[in-house]
This record gives structure tokens, sequence and C-alpha cells, in this order.
């Protein structure tokens, strides 16, 4: 098995791969399905030719990995972003596998990325790049093949221009190709405040085995963005008190807790910079404000906040994650150590990917439900996976983490068994 060396402590794919190997071990995983699990499905990279406005040729980079397609059609985002690795997309591929497992969705894992910067090209260049990126990948896309969604860097619309290319290509409209979609044109209700919802649902499970309350409950937020400011208006609205928030411009903490409708008018209505707020606050960096005391600490914005470096400065008594990857492998360690009730992003954030879900069931019946089904659905889902990793953990004298692993890769390695090797 391969070996987790503090030198990389922040690249996510080791991150991704010591969890992994934990866990593995943990279950006894056999040699021959550990190294099917460990590796993906497969791995493209595309060269994207696309004329920019100026008349000049591009070539940008693509990549789509799968995952795993073990128990039904492989589920992921497309991300844009001049960082993008292979080694990052592969890990994200992974991640998604092990969440749908945990929510216990019939989806396996995978991740597409550009390397391009979305800030600095027009639509019609977005566009182009969108429709060439997905006439390369046409063959592997489809609703019983690989299902994307958005990402960082892509949202409604690239949805809506993937499924026009997609359909395009096979003479016929397949809404059921991406989900993330507008409503009007195939999209689930409530798949926009899916992700910040299901933070609100685990917390909500989480207080009583800490003997806590919403109303007792301060809760800090760092992202402000689609995740962080629906996850802290419903949890405004339910009664928790919002005392930290941040973004990358940076943090500010409120110990009477913030006017959450009043904050989000200023940051995503009026789009001025949070720290800027004028309801109060002392100012801070924005992972200053992880560390200020707190119920529940929430990171919503970006990887490798939480490091073994610094979480021995946690306050809370739950992190709950909703970013992807806030914490490094070594950090868990510490957290552990300190008795942190962790909600791990692999369950915390896996609402976005439960509606997604739910939006492709409803695309291929062609019957969209209410939202307040939606919801409904959605709360089933979210506390059934939260109890079934928390009695795991407790069952197995792990953490909730390792938990939610140990749980994904043995339903995987189930289904495996029972499918076998094809030829
Ligand atoms: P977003 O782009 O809408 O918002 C990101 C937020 O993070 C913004 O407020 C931005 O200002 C802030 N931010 C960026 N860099 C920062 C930094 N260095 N320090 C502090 N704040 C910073 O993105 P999102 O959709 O809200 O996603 C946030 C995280 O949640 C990502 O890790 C994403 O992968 C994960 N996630 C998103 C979904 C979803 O449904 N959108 C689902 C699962 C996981």
């Amino acid at each position: 098995m391969a070996t987790f060396s503090p030198h990389n402590e922040l690249n996510v794919y080791q991150a991704a791969e010591a969890r992994f190997e934990i866990a593995a071990k943990m279950l006894g995983l056999e040699d021959g399905l550990y190294r099917y699990m460990r590796y993906p499905n497969k791995e493209i990279t595309v060269y994207i030719p696309v004329m920019l406005d100026s008349g000049r040729l591009e070539v940008f980079t693509g990549y789509r990995v799968h995952h795993s397609i073990v128990r039904g059609p492989c589920k992921g985002g497309i991300r844009f972003a001049p960082d993008v690795t292979l080694d990052e997309v592969r890990a994200l591929a992974s991640e998604m596998t092990w969440k749908c497992a945990v929510v216990n969705i019939p989806f396996g894992g995978a991740k597409g990325g550009v390397i391009c910067d979305p800030s600095k090209l027009s639509a019609g260049e977005l566009e182009r790049i969108t429709r060439r990126y997905t006439a390369e990948l046409s063959e592997w896309f489809g609703p019983e093949r690989d299902v994307p969604a958005p990402d960082l860097g892509t949202n409604e619309q690239t949805m809506a221009w993937v499924m026009d290319t997609y359909s395009m290509h096979q003479r016929r409209t397949i809404t059921a190709v991406v989900t993330g979609k507008p409503v009007e044109m195939g999209g689930s209700r409530g798949r926009r405040e899916a992700t910040g919802r299901g933070l609100l649902l685990v917390c909500d499970r989480a207080l009583p085995r800490l003997g806590l309350s919403r109303d007792r409950a301060r809760v800090v937020i760092q992202g402000f963005g689609n995740v962080g400011s629906v996850a802290a208006s419903l949890m405004h609205q339910a009664g928790y008190c919002i005392v930290g928030v941040a973004d990358i411009h940076g943090g500010l903490y409120n110990e009477k807790g913030f006017d959450v409708p009043k904050l989000e008018n200023w940051v995503r209505q009026q789009g001025r910079p949070l720290p800027e707020f004028p309801g109060g606050g002392a100012r801070m960096s924005a992972q200053e404000v992880l560390f200020q005391p707190c119920e529940i600490v929430l990171p919503a914005a970006i990887e490798n906040q939480i490091t073994r470096e610094n979480a021995r400065r946690l306050q809370a008594r739950i992190l709950c994650e909703g970013a992807n990857g806030p914490t490094t492998a070594y950090a868990d360690e510490e957290l552990d150590r300190k008795g942190v009730f962790v909600i791990p992003d692999i369950l915390a954030n896996a609402g976005g990917v439960t509606v997604s879900y739910f939006e492709w069931v409803q695309d291929r019946q062609g019957l969209f439900w209410r939202e307040s089904e939606v919801i409904q659905r959605l709360h089933d889902v979210m506390e059934q996976s939260f109890d079934e990793v928390v009695r795991y953990a407790e069952t197995h004298s792990v953490s909730n983490r390792i938990a939610a692993y140990m749980l994904a890769i043995d339903r995987v390695a189930f289904v495996l068994k029972l499918r076998g090797i094809y030829a």
C-alpha cells in the first residue's frame, strides 16, 4: 500500500488516498479489491481548440476521470479553473464515489476539469470551450454513463450548454445527461439550496449528541458563496446564532451574532466585500475566523484550511465540512485527540449530489416534484446517512470520517463482488 508523506500534507490526492488507506486496512479489504478501488476506471485528456474573441486560436486542456461505475453511472462536477490538475480531478472523482455510496444513491464517482480562467474569458469563449469539451466527451457522457454537474467556475448556464451540445449529437433532447440545470429546462426545485440545507440537517442531528440545542449553538462559517451563504441563511432562520463569517476578502467575528439577511443582501445582492459589512464585528483574516469561540465551525470555501499546524487552535465542538477537503489528513489525528465531533465532507456536503440524483430521477420519469417533496426526501436521506455513519463509528471505534469511508468502501466492494470481474 502507498504511504502518506508529511511533505504532501496539502496534496488533495494524497489526502484522499490516506483516508482510503486507513479505512481499507480497518475493513481488512482484500488486496485485489483494494487495487481495483484505488485506481480510476478511466482517465481522459482532451485538447480543446477554441477561437477566442480576438481571432486567436487557443488550445485548452481538459480532463474527465471516471473513478467507478460499480454502483451505477458515474457522477461528478466539471471545474473550470487555472490550477486544475489531473491529480486533483482524480482525487475528486474518487471522493465522489465514496460520497454517493455514503448517502446510498446509485451512482459512482467522476470529475472533470478544464484548465482556464473563467474570470478572463467572455461568455462566448466559455460557451465554445464547454461545447467542444462536451463534443469531445460525448461518447462517454450520458444518463446511463456519466452525468456531469456544476463545480468551481461553472454554473447552471454551463450545464445548459452541455445538455444542448450532447442533445445535438444524439439528435434528441436528453435532459438527464447533466444535473444542476435551470429549473425551466429540467432542473430540480431545491437543488440550489441543497448543499446548505444538508449542512443544516446534519448539524441538527449532531446537536443532541453533544447536549446542545440550536439556540445555544454559535456558528462560524468560512465561505459565503452558494454553500456558505445558504447554510448561514437556513441556520439563522432555524435559530442558530451565526457569530463568524468569511469570504475571500477576509473574516468578521461578532459574538452577538449577525443579522444574516442584511449580510446576505450586502454580499450577494450588492456584491460588496464581506469584511466591510456595516453590521458590526471584529475584522480578521478568513482563516483566523475558524479559530474563534463557537460550538460549530463550518468551512465552506476551499481545501486545506485546517492543518496539522493549526488544528489544536479550534475551539468548536463540531466541525461540519461544507467544502471538499477543508481538513488535511494530518489534522485528523489532532481533531480526534481533542474530541471534536467531525461531520466529514463526504457526508456533510452530500446534500448537493443527493438532490442531483433527484433531478436525474425527475428528468427520466418526466414528472417534477414540489419543492416540499424534494426537501422531505433530502431530509430522509441526510438523517439516515448521518445515523448510519455515527452508528458505524461507534460500533467499530473509529472516527466519523473513517467510518464514512469504511461504510462507502464496503458498499462498493459488496456490489463489486456480486457483479464479479468481467472477462
Ligand atoms: P462559491 O464559488 O459559490 O463560493 C466560494 C466562497 O468561498 C466565496 O464566498 C469565496 O469568496 C470564498 N473563498 C474563496 N477563496 C477563499 C479563501 N481563500 N478564504 C476564504 N474564503 C474564500 O463555491 P461553493 O459552490 O459555495 O463551494 C464551496 C465549497 O463547497 C467548495 O469546496 C465546493 O467544492 C464545495 N461543495 C459545493 C457544493 C455545491 O453544491 N455548490 C456541493 C458540495 C461541495
